[in-house]
């Protein structure tokens, strides 16, 4: 992580002391480090400076220092390391050494590196070690000295480190030889004047003369890490982030966007309760669930011991001739919380292809009744169910992807979605246009398919129960399948475990995902009537024909089934039923404003609909600077914040999208 190069003002003047003690004090405060040599001059075998640090620090020598890996350079003639190396007939290699430093670096969080000589001696006849230093960006440790002509020596070594940038960590002033003190003192005053004057925020730190290695004093070094240890893992970070970004931006796609002009990513680095971390330490109170998804919040211990609990039994086993406890548990609570006539499951691996599944299953089922005619399938406009090619076609066919796929896509029939709202009075002309396309084509329709009362991605709609009750009946006269894709609304999103429990409806197929894991992992469901499954598996060919490789992974399940248990265990309905009256009461205001068309909350999803769309990479930057991750789209900002989240952070999260709509 951090690399620290202790030099000296001069040639014996205690760096491997200064160093020692340097790996003592991390030693004590528990760091993970180790200390090593750049080059010893003055000995073949094992650098004797290394034996210096290991006899400060307490410890043998380490299985590093035998096998020469913290000293890269051992030369028998005391010399400046060029000339050392130049007598044995050979020459150093900066990349060798930067090469075993780093290899250090890998393994422990803090390198100590104690150079030979000063700062301006050199390495090889091209390359000063301040050049190398600088280059390789160590942070610089300097050892100071009480003997006469020190402040030249100390001052002339912080201009050359700062003339290159080098990062200053501190100055360790060794009081030996022991000299006058009327010196000492000036000397230590003239250095932490300059350090001052020139705006760098390193310690001057005093070393009493060490008189014995056995009984080394105790020295606080701690201003020189904590301050330096900072500053350093900071360039590091930087610099890898400016280079994670980059690679992003050249070769990694993010849902609906360009590779020429993507819009700019956040790095995200972790993720607690409702915040995620970005890479920059900044902090945002989660507004999206990441999609509906993290209902629980982010990495909840529960749900993490599952997922640990599950991992050291097995990750993944296929599904084909094989159960497992996870799948069994899971699918058993699926059934007992779902409604009652849902007794069939099959585990698929994301929301869009559980709605592939229940395409498939409608048209097997009709095929299997032997009519064949029944192809098709119908669904209301303004309507969200995945975006591969079969759930893409039933996605509302303007705002969805129709235009580019035409002629791929399954033609399908559309009507009017319902204008009544969810508290509205039913106006029965709403389900007109439902009813006369049935009465004129339920020959060629295997089953409707649509998300009940909550249309989400399709423009975050709230519509009247009441269409589910007729649309049920509907059905039913016409022996059409009713198919409620409850990905996005399932497991109390709406204020009911799910959202047809308004209506009282129950649909013959239903699809469940995103929230299924606790947005922990990708998994989906769809579950059917025993009807549906047992019309299927009695005709031809006699199986349902779908079975996806991850099909059921045992790590999903189990993070599922904790979920679906943490669920049970805190009062959801209470929690959504605040989170709705809040969003009622705070989000009201923005009604007044003359850019929004409406305002609605159901249950913990509370939307602005803008009158015009909004400019997303700029509403975002702003979101973000407000301390609040919501990622709108179109003219919708809106949010549906984990059910965990606190009255004080949801307000924070509905003043900030009462700003931006201002
Ligand atoms: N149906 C609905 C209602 C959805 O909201 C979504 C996801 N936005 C999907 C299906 C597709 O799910 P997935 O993205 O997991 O494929």
């Amino acid at each position: 992580m951090a690399t620290f190069f202790v030099t000296g003002i001069d040639t014996d003047i205690g760096k491997s002391i200064v160093t020692g003690l340097l790996a003592r004090f991390l030693r004590s405060a528990r760091v993970n480090y180790i200390s090593a040599k750049l080059i010893q001059t003055g000995s073949k075998d094992i650098a004797e400076d290394i034996i210096t640090h290991r006899k400060l620090e307490g410890i043998e020598l380490l299985p590093e220092d035998r096998a020469k890996k913290t000293c890269p350079y051992t030369f028998k003639f005391p010399a400046s390391p060029h000339l050392a190396a130049e007598m044995e007939g050979c020459a150093i290699d900066p990349a060798h050494i930067a090469k075993c430093v780093n290899k250090l670096a890998e393994s422990y969080d803090c390198v100590l590196l104690e150079g030979a000589g000063g700062l301006m001696v050199p390495l090889t006849r091209d390359l000063l070690t301040a050049d190398f230093i600088a280059e390789q960006n160590y942070s610089l440790i300097i050892v100071s000295s009480a003997r006469l002509g020190s402040i030249n020596h100390t001052l002339l070594t912080l201009e050359a480190a700062l003339n290159r940038n080098i990062p200053i960590a501190g100055v360790v002033y060794n009081e030996y030889p022991r000299g006058n003190s009327a010196i000492a003192e000036d000397s230590k005053l003239i250095i932490s004047d300059w350090l001052k004057s020139h705006k760098i925020d390193a310690p001057l730190i005093h070393l009493p003369h060490v008189k014995d290695l056995n009984n080394p004093p105790t020295v606080d070094f701690s201003g020189i890490f904590t301050q330096d240890i900072k500053q350093k893992v900071k360039i590091k970070d930087k610099k890898a982030l400016e280079l994670m970004l980059k690679f992003d931006r050249e070769h990694i796609w993010h849902p609906y966007t360009s590779m020429l002009e993507p819009l700019p990513v956040y790095p995200v680095e972790s993720a607690s309760g409702v915040r995620l971390k970005l890479a920059d330490g900044r902090k945002l109170i989660d507004g999206m669930s990441s999609w509906w998804a993290a209902i629980h919040g982010y990495n909840h211990p529960v749900l993490n011991e599952a997922v640990k609990k599950q991992l050291e039994k097995m990750s993944h086993v296929m599904f084909g001739g094989i159960t497992h406890q996870p799948a069994v548990d899971l699918c058993r609570k699926l059934i007992e919380i779902t409604p009652e006539p849902l007794q069939k499951v099959f585990l698929s691996d994301s929301g869009s292809i559980s709605v592939e599944v229940a395409i498939k299953m409608a048209l097997q089922y009709q095929q299997a009744k032997g009519l064949k005619n029944k192809s098709r399938l119908l669904t209301i406009r303004s309507g969200y169910h995945g975006d591969t090619l079969g759930a893409m076609a039933l996605c509302d066919p303007v705002t969805g992807m129709h235009s580019l796929f035409t002629d791929t896509l399954a033609k399908h029939y559309f009507v009017e979605a319902p204008l009544c709202g969810f508290e509205d009075e039913w106006n029965p002309e709403d389900i007109a246009g439902m009813r006369s396309t049935l009465e004129k084509h339920a020959d060629r329709i295997a089953a409707v398919i649509l998300e009940p009362v909550v249309q989400g991605a399709g423009g975050m709609r709230f519509y009247s129960p009441q269409y589910l009750v007729e649309l049920r009946k509907l059905c039913d006269e016409h022996s059409v399948l009713l198919i409620f894709d409850e990905i996005a609304t399932g497991f109390g999103r709406s204020g009911k475990l799910f959202a047809c429990e308004h209506a009282g409806v129950t649909p013959d197929i239903m699809c469940v995902g995103k929230a299924l894991t606790g947005g922990c992992m990708t998994l989906a469901a769809t579950l059917a009537t025993i009807d549906i499954a047992h019309t299927i598996s009695s005709s031809e060919p006699g199986v349902f024909m779908h079975g996806p490789t991850f099909m059921g992974n045992p790590l999903a399940c189990a993070v599922a089934k904790a979920s679906l248990d943490l669920l049970e265990q805190y009062d959801w309905k209470t929690k959504i039923a605040a989170i709705e009256q809040q969003l009622k009461s705070e989000l009201a205001p923005a009604r007044e404003h003359p850019k929004v068309k409406d305002v609605r909350v159901l249950g913990a999803i509370g939307v602005i609909e803008m009158k015009e769309a909004v400019d997303m990479a700029k509403i975002q930057k702003s979101f973000v600077e407000a301390g609040v991750w919501i990622r709108p789209f179109g003219r919708l900002i809106y949010i549906m914040p984990p059910y965990i989240i606190s009255s004080e952070d949801l307000s924070i999260l509905t003043k900030a999208m009462l700003q931006i709509t201002r």
